[in-house]
């Protein structure tokens, strides 16, 4: 780094800077580079935390040590929710959290999570790498002083706990639910209230009644944070995250001073990340779920079809209104809406028909 690049950075960074002066600045001698990474997520915590933490050790490793990247949890040295300022301002060099939590500041990032309604985590891939997605991603985070990478995947989320059943879009009505990004503008169109929580706060909320009823991931993550205890039913599917897109952010100027090997190394850490975490998240949820059943009787429920071609109804009013904000968000939008055309063509013949033919009734081995 130039030094007058470190100067100036030194200075910057107001209150998030101030939060983090106990801190050392990161050393740079002899062509190496120490950067932190702050998270939105509780330090090593299952699927998210870890997949922080993986990405930091591909890029430390890989690069012999040239490039050393430390993980902070959430709080650590910024609050879950100022992960993007710090990153952007220079406070820090990089941060791992979900698109959606940085709408506040560009709104067509929501649009870069799993959408309403929108994509499977393969699909949603997909269009990142050939949709055009990272391209347009890579613009919305220009505007947060960031460049953008995709770096993991939640697959299928659930459609969250309740104390009541819903049988119907109108149960949500009256409803304070914690639902980030575009599900939560669904769930505030179907009058209820939506509010965004980082995970390390749903829980206590749950438990003194601040909220009614919460999504947060799917069982692998859930289990670890208790809501069984304070929720009656489980509902699936996730129709607000199909797919739960990681993304991991890199201060524009540092990302910038890299060498060319440093900066194909942090694409492939992040493309293998992005695959690891899924990886981890299908096997986990399996496991899980089974001790959510047989260990602490949560009640599963399925939203009935009728709800769910309400809530999808809702989604399309919802995502139109919202690409109408801005540009990037109508441009964002196109793009996923003539991809998930094409998307939906091929899923219908692979995965959808080969999903309805394993669960035809013939005995199989086992
Ligand atoms: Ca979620």
């Amino acid at each position: 780094m130039k030094r007058r690049e470190f100067l100036t950075r030194a200075a910057g960074g107001g209150a998030a800077a101030l939060a983090a002066s106990s801190f050392p600045k990161p050393a740079v001698a002899q062509g190496v580079r120490e950067w932190r990474m702050v998270t939105t997520w509780p330090e090593n915590f299952p699927g998210l935390g870890t997949g922080a933490n993986l990405l930091a050790k591909f890029i430390t490793e890989g690069s012999e040590g040239r490039l050393k990247v430390k993980v902070f949890g959430a709080g650590k040295i910024v609050p879950a929710f100022e992960a993007m300022d710090a990153v952007g301002n220079g406070t820090v060099e990089m941060g791992h959290g979900a698109p959606y939590y940085w709408k506040g500041k560009a709104n067509a990032s929501q649009f870069l999570s799993g959408i309403p309604f929108g994509f499977t985590a393969q699909e949603q891939n997909a269009w990142y790498q050939y949709g055009g997605g990272q391209q347009l991603a890579d613009r919305i985070y220009k505007e947060l002083g960031c460049k953008f990478f995709v770096s993991g995947n939640t697959g299928c989320q659930m459609g969250g706990w309740f104390n009541k059943e819903i049988n119907s879009a109108a149960d949500l009505k009256g409803l304070k639910m914690r639902i980030p990004g575009l599900g939560g503008e669904v769930v505030k169109a179907a009058g209820g209230t939506p509010v965004n929580l980082a995970g390390g706060d749903i829980a206590p909320a749950l438990q003194s009644g601040a909220i009614d009823a919460t999504e947060w991931v799917g069982p692998y993550n859930d289990l670890a944070f208790g809501f069984y205890k304070n929720a009656k039913y489980y509902y699936y599917p996730g129709w607000h995250e199909p797919s739960g897109v990681l993304d991991n952010f890199v201060n524009l100027k540092a990302w910038e001073s890299l060498p060319a090997d440093l900066k194909a190394l942090v694409e492939a850490a992040n493309a293998a990340a992005n695959l690891i975490v899924l990886d981890e998240f299908v096997a986990r949820n399996n496991d899980s779920l089974e001790v959510l059943r047989s260990k602490h009787n949560v009640q599963l429920r399925a939203f009935p079809n009728d709800a769910l071609n309400e809530l999808g109804r809702l989604s399309g009013e919802v995502l139109i209104d919202q690409a109408k904000k801005d540009k990037l968000s109508q441009e964002t939008f196109d793009s996923i809406l003539a991809f998930r055309k094409t998307a939906i063509a091929w899923s219908n013949l692979s995965e959808r028909a080969y999903l309805a033919a394993r669960a035809l009734p013939f005995k199989y081995a086992g």
